[in-house]
Formats: C-alpha cells, sequence, structure tokens
C-alpha cells in the first residue's frame, strides 16, 4: 500500500530519489539525508506503517526482517564489532518526524547515550 504524500513511501516505490543500499520486496533500506552518525541508515518496511504502534498487528516476519536487514548492513559497513544502535521512534515524546515505520540504525563512531 502505498500512502498518498509519505516521503518514505514513494522511496521504497523509487519515486523519490534516495541513496538505497538493499532493496527486496519487502524492505527498503538507505541513507539518512541528515546523517547523525559515519553510518546512519534507515530501514523501512514497504509497506505503509505510521510507526511501531501502527504495525502492532502486521507480519511480525516483516518486523524481524527489517532488523535483520539492519544487522545484515552492520556486518556490511564493518560496524558489527564496533558496535552500532538499532533505534525507532515512536509518536511526540520521541521525536519521531517521518510517520512511516523506520529502524536508525547508528554507528561508525562512539554514539550518545540519548534514553530520555
Ligand atoms: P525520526 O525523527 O522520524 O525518527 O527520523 C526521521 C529521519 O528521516 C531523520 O533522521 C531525517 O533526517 C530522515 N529523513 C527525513 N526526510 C528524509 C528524506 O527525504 N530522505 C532521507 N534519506 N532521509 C530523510
Ligand atoms: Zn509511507
Amino acid at each position: 500500500m502505498t500512502e498518498q504524500s509519505c516521503i518514505f513511501c514513494a522511496i521504497a516505490a523509487g519515486q523519490q530519489p534516495a541513496t538505497v543500499v538493499y532493496r527486496d520486496d519487502r524492505v527498503t533500506a538507505f541513507w539518512d539525508i541528515r546523517p547523525q552518525a559515519k553510518v546512519h541508515v534507515l530501514i523501512i518496511p514497504n509497506q505503509h506503517f505510521s510507526s511501531l504502534d501502527d504495525a502492532i498487528n502486521a507480519d511480525p516476519a516483516l518486523l524481524g526482517h527489517c532488523l535483520q536487514v539492519a544487522a545484515r548492513l552492520a556486518r556490511e559497513q564493518g560496524i558489527h564489532t564496533t558496535g552500532y544502535r538499532v533505534v525507532t521512534n515512536v509518536g511526540p515524546h520521541s521525536g519521531q518526524s517521518v510517520f512511516h515505520l523506520h529502524f536508525h540504525l547508528l554507528g561508525g563512531n562512539p554514539l550518545r547515550l540519548a534514553l530520555g
């Protein structure tokens, strides 16, 4: 399903430019436009969910696939030994700004602890 005017749906559909590093029939991964670490990739399901909360009834395999793609990309980027963070923001208190479920993969340098 493609939500009209959703920027990440457009990226998943190949209708909006992005530096895509991985794509299959369920998931797309691309560099964040404003990287907050040396490696900052976003992993999204191609299907539109506005957040993890909206995906509560989604196929669990799809959510697992997102995380496995994140882990594979971390290896590809060579940050699996130094470590990395995978995070998803949900709603106003988290600062979520794009309302299509996405997982941030962050690494390549020491990350600040910002847990709350
Ligand atoms: P959020 O704050 O919702 O967790 O994260 C949204 C992320 O999407 C931000 O890190 C922001 O830089 C990134 N972003 C927003 N618009 C675009 C875009 O058009 N292209 C790409 N590649 N990243 C985007
Ligand atoms: Zn979308």
